[in-house]
């Protein structure tokens, strides 16, 4: 399953065989020792004729005939299937998946969403084909149930997915935007995957890892709406789709955010035409406070102490900061003003105490002598109307 289909390509029909069980025994077939009588018959039959079975890795056995059943078996995949039934793709490769050695797909719900699976939330990750039948599918060209996909997780399990599109963020660092390409569109540039790792969402004493991967309308995936996808990966090793709250299917301007240590994913466009998602990345401090706030001062630079001192200031907040009129001060009451400025979720700005052009990250205080002093000082961010909002002190 790649480029955003499943394909056959490379599968070779063995050939039509004769096996000597009547249609009763057919129609009595169902549940999983009886799946593997009909294997078996298959399989046997094939030999008997000589079929070069064991050049294959995969086998499957299809029986015409008998009620409808279809599962995995030791040895391979069996549909028996009455002859006017339409061996559906989402059916078929669903237990295909699962002869590739992939376990159903979950949700973090309490219950499972479909029989024949008694874990909790299996069959509810409805992106992915292995919680078929309970997926978003679509009617292919003969009126045929097809799709999802497979996702990330699952690819990356098979070695479907490289590593160097698979972007990684540590559990302290600088916030980053990155393209976030389609997992269906391997061709276009940017990760295909993020991860990183987290407290559970169901126990706090436990660590999972958390992905997010975008899900394009299109190819296999044409059932779906357009949407960042996020999972989290629990210390059992299942893969859940988190639909609960909060919840980790994102839209354009939608945000997932981790327990406490918190990471937080805001999606900040959908580009479908370029097949691209972009994401914003970043850390919440400890505390899990959403506000602007100062992250570090840099008081003793390598170089000249002027031009090297900046305060990186963070909007942590779900919404837009204006900070036009707000100051930054030290101990000592030296005043920054802010002329107009809008911090986006999740954006920085650096001041820096010495001269320079202003951009969108960068702003300049324009002073010839450093402020924040090597010995120790403090850094007090107050909005235009003169409250603080955030302060930062250091000592040597
Ligand atoms: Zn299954």
């Amino acid at each position: 399953m790649s480029y955003g289909v499943g394909g056959l390509g490379g599968t070779v029909v063995l050939g039509f065989f004769e096996i000597p069980h009547t249609s009763t025994e057919l129609m009595a077939i169902g549940g999983s020792a009886q799946r593997q009588n009909a294997f078996n018959w298959g399989v046997e039959a094939a030999r008997a004729a000589n079929a070069r079975l064991d050049d294959f890795d995969q086998k499957v056995v299809v029986l015409n005939g008998g009620g409808n059943d279809h599962g995995k078996a030791a040895g391979g995949v069996t549909f028996v299937y009455a002859d006017t039934t339409p061996l559906e793709p989402t059916f078929m490769f669903h237990e295909l998946g699962h002869e590739f050695g992939l376990d159903h797909s979950f949700s973090d719900e309490p219950a499972p969403c479909a029989l024949g699976d008694g874990r909790p939330g299996a069959y509810c990750d409805f992106t992915d084909i292995m919680s078929a039948m309970n997926v978003s599918s679509f009617q292919d060209a003969m009126n045929r149930k097809s799709g999802p996909s497979l996702n990330a997780v699952s690819r990356k399990w098979l070695g479907w997915l490289h590593r160097s599109r698979i972007r990684s963020f540590p559990p302290v660092g600088p916030p980053e935007t990155l393209a976030l390409a389609a997992v269906n569109r391997p061709d276009v540039d940017g990760y295909l995957m993020v991860q990183f790792a987290g407290t559970s969402r169901e126990d706090p004493a436990a660590s999972s890892t958390y992905t997010a991967e975008f899900r394009e309308r299109s190819g296999w995936d044409r059932g779906l709406g357009s949407r960042v996808i996020v999972h989290e990966i629990r210390s059992d090793g299942l893969v859940r789709m988190l639909r609960s709250n909060p919840v980790g299917i994102l839209s354009a301007g939608g945000e997932f955010v981790s327990p406490s240590p918190s990471t937080v994913v805001r999606v900040e466009s959908l580009d479908t035409m370029g097949h691209v998602a972009r994401l914003r990345v970043w850390h919440l401090p400890p505390t899990g406070s959403r506000d602007v706030r100062i992250v570090t001062v840099l008081f003793d630079p390598e170089g000249p102490e002027p031009q090297g001192e900046y305060v990186l200031i963070e909007n942590d907040r779900t919404g837009s900061a204006d900070l036009d009129r707000w100051t930054l001060q030290d101990a000592a009451q030296h005043t920054y003003r802010f002329a107009a400025l809008t911090l986006a979720p999740g954006a920085t700005v650096k001041v820096w105490t010495g001269t320079g052009t202003d951009d969108a990250e960068n702003l300049h205080w324009g002073r010839h002598q450093a402020v924040w002093n090597n010995t120790g000082d403090i850094a007090i961010l107050r909005d235009a109307g003169g409250t603080e909002v955030s302060r930062f002190a250091y000592t040597a």
